[in-house]
């Protein structure tokens, strides 16, 4: 059976679905999800992310992670983590850059948080060697000091969908009509998640919820906050979005997110604000949002790829002037995408997020 009969019997048992439902079932059915079945990443995938782009990336992001770890009296067995590695170029990267700061990897323990199964082969392929251990959920992050990554991670997770109505607010939902999914509205209703909500919207307005983030980044606040540690997010998103953002993508084109279920990968852009929000009630701090771009800048980017500029010519120089390029500059990544630090109360921001 195909993804798409499943989804419309289903639509048939139970009605129509939310934008969260559906998202789950095209990205994670066990035998028909979009990531349980295939590395959608690269050139001859759908997306490239960030240290798909270069390496200069994860090096970066390697070494404020060791500054702040040193910063923080060099605790000696932290985790360092990663949400959603991917082919788990982004871990290579920072621990290949990490390699010569004394005393990092004998105290560090590797801990992936991934879904898919075909993903996960790929990462040990990668990460051999750094014995990684992978978790089931966050809330088996072990109780210590947690160093932590997540590109293009929150993005994955499914959105709920609302239209504003009044006081109230009615759900984007999926349907069917003659054997095609569909969109549309559920019944008026108010919702408690939503309040501050009408704040800042009209009628007519939608807004989007992702229910799912919250749970995630409470335990890593709280792990932070209580043993020490920091948390760098990078997504794409703003502080408070608005509006539909629900998108599809294959083979690097946007296109239709009812199309072809399963076989496009389904995001949204993050909502930082709840997420910023959520890290404060876990007893964490957390750094305003820096742009990406801002971020990599600070961190010495450009001096980086002058540095591994000397040692190339040819297309592959080019490749590096293109690459950070495309991570930095305001018209490609270095605006769109957006980096939240996450660290314990009393110590400073990792570094590249003071404010
Ligand atoms: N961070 C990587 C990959 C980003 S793609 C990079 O920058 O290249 C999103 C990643 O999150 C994939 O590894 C995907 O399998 C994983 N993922 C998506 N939804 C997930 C979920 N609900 N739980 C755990 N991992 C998930």
């Amino acid at each position: 059976m195909t993804l798409k009969k499943h989804l419309l019997e289903r639509i048939a048992q139970d009605g129509p679905m939310s934008v969260a439902d559906y998202t789950t079932e095209c990205m994670l059915h066990p035998t028909h999800g979009y990531y349980t079945t295939r590395d959608p990443l690269g050139v001859k995938g759908d997306f490239v992310t960030a240290p798909e782009i270069s390496q200069m990336f994860g090096e970066l992001i390697g070494l404020a992670l060791a500054q702040s770890w040193q910063d923080q009296g060099h605790p000696e067995h932290f985790v360092l983590a990663e949400l959603g590695p991917g082919r788990g170029t982004l871990m290579a990267d920072i621990l290949r850059a990490t390699a010569r700061v004394p005393g990092f990897h004998d105290a560090a323990e590797v801990v992936l948080f991934e879904a898919s199964p075909t993903l996960r082969a790929i990462q040990a392929k990668t990460l051999k060697g750094h014995e990684p251990r992978w978790i089931g959920s966050v809330a088996d992050l072990p109780e210590a000091p947690l160093y932590l990554v997540a590109n293009e991670f929150f993005d994955a997770l499914p959105v709920r969908q609302f239209v504003r109505d009044g006081n109230g607010w009615r759900e984007r939902l999926i349907g069917s009509e003659d054997g095609a999914l569909t969109w549309g509205l559920g019944p008026q209703a108010e919702q408690v998640a939503l309040k501050d909500r009408l704040n800042d919207t009209k009628d007519g307005d939608l807004v989007e919820l992702c229910a799912a983030a919250i749970p995630i980044i409470t335990v890593i606040a709280g792990r932070i906050g209580t043993h020490g540690g920091a948390g760098v997010i990078v997504d794409y998103g703003d502080w408070h979005s608005q509006g539909d953002t629900f998108q599809a993508v294959q083979a690097h084109e946007h296109c239709d997110p009812l199309a072809m279920p399963g076989k496009a990968d389904l995001t949204a852009h993050v909502d930082f604000e709840p997420l910023a929000l959520a890290t404060r009630a876990a007893g964490c701090a957390h750094s305003r949002l820096t742009s990406q771009g801002v971020f990599l800048e600070r961190l010495g980017i450009t001096a980086r790829a002058q540095a591994l500029a000397t040692q190339l010519d040819g297309p592959k120089h080019d490749e590096l002037v293109a690459a950070h390029r495309r991570l930095t500059h305001p018209e490609e990544m270095g605006n769109l995408f957006k980096v939240l630090g996450l660290y314990p109360s009393p110590s400073s921001p990792p570094p590249g997020l003071e404010p």
